[in-house]
């Protein structure tokens, strides 16, 4: 009897450790006002999280289990799941990249946390029709779902137009998801890999609940990129870093955490979500994890690397106060 009683009691606290860290139902519905992105009860929402690497190429983090040590451990409100379009990711196997994504929405989902199904491509431009086919067929599936935010286009490149190459692209495609979806926040990729949204800015799509994708490597990327941002921001639109990192634009080199941290400072004044890139055990400085580290989390400090645990000191530090100061509604 006691000891069912002590068991009852863990599963409790347990239990309401979980609903505490469940953001999708503090937050609900997000919606796109001006420069913000907004929950269905009025908050002001800014989500930290991370994404997960090409699919194509570490598909063992794409499970339940490393989501929910991600949400547990780390605080992570948001998990972007980032589908290999090319070399060898969806336009070759579509059947089992998509179950990838799948699996890690219906994670997402069952955990209460918010999800963007990333279209991981940097000339997702060229075939048009298949991201409508994908997108179309994720709508019509996650439609209803809070928790899901959709990526049209990673990384457009740079010598490609933002009017005749990357808008259409995204309007084809917006046009598409609508059919099924009314309101999902949509993420647009802008050209010279998602750097230049005042361009985009300057000449936006025409939905409410669009916000313009900023990447950053900090080590690369500084004050003339957020003036870029802040010039984007000036004309009225939203923005998502749905990737970032702490070193060079190559994923690789040295890490600059003096100057990610003058980027927590920007996104944190502007309330500008983010995703950190990335949740692999790859052999570079982006990676959050050390070569071998198991696919369903348990990850110990020592299986860390030098910038994962970077990441996740601010992640834990700052979405804690989040999760508890934002109400259960
Ligand atoms: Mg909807």
């Amino acid at each position: 009897m006691k000891k069912h009683f002590i068991a009852s009691l863990i599963f409790l606290s347990a239990n309401s450790l979980n609903a505490q860290n469940r953001i999708v139902d503090k937050y609900g519905q997000l919606s796109v006002k001006g420069n913000y992105i907004k929950s269905q009860y009025g908050d002001t929402v800014q989500l930290r999280g991370m994404s997960l690497f090409w699919s194509q190429w570490m598909g063992q983090y794409y499970n339940e289990d490393a989501i929910k040590w991600l949400q547990d451990d780390w605080k992570c409100t948001i998990i972007r799941a980032a589908m290999g379009v090319e070399m060898g990711g969806y336009l070759t196997n579509p059947e089992t990249e998509k179950k990838k994504i799948i699996q890690v929405v219906d994670a997402a989902i069952a955990l209460g946390m918010y999800v963007i199904i990333d279209y991981h491509s940097h000339e997702a431009h060229i075939n048009p029709d298949e991201a409508r086919k994908f997108f179309g067929e994720m709508a019509l599936k996650y439609g209803k779902s809070p928790n899901v935010l959709y990526e049209l286009f990673n990384e457009p490149l740079k010598d490609v137009s933002w009017e005749k190459d990357i808008k259409p692209y995204e309007e084809l495609v917006i046009k598409e998801i609508r059919k099924y979806d009314p309101d999902n926040i949509i993420i647009c990729g802008t050209r010279q890999w998602s750097q230049l949204v005042n361009e985009a800015a300057s000449n936006p799509i025409k939905d409410p609940n669009v916000v313009y994708t900023l990447h950053y490597y900090a080590a690369t990327h500084k004050q003339w990129l957020r003036d870029e941002a802040k010039a984007a921001m000036d004309k009225g639109v939203a923005l998502f870093v749905s990737e970032f990192g702490t070193c060079d634009a190559s994923g690789n080199g040295s890490l600059d955490l003096e100057e990610s941290k003058l980027w927590f400072r920007f996104l944190d004044k502007y309330k500008i979500s983010w995703c950190n890139w990335s949740v692999a055990d790859k052999e570079e400085a982006a990676s959050i994890l050390t070569p071998g580290a198991s696919g369903e989390g348990g990850w110990t400090n020592s299986q860390l690397t030098e910038s994962g645990k970077f990441i996740k000191k601010e992640m834990v530090e700052k979405n804690s106060v989040v999760l508890k100061k934002t109400s259960a509604k």
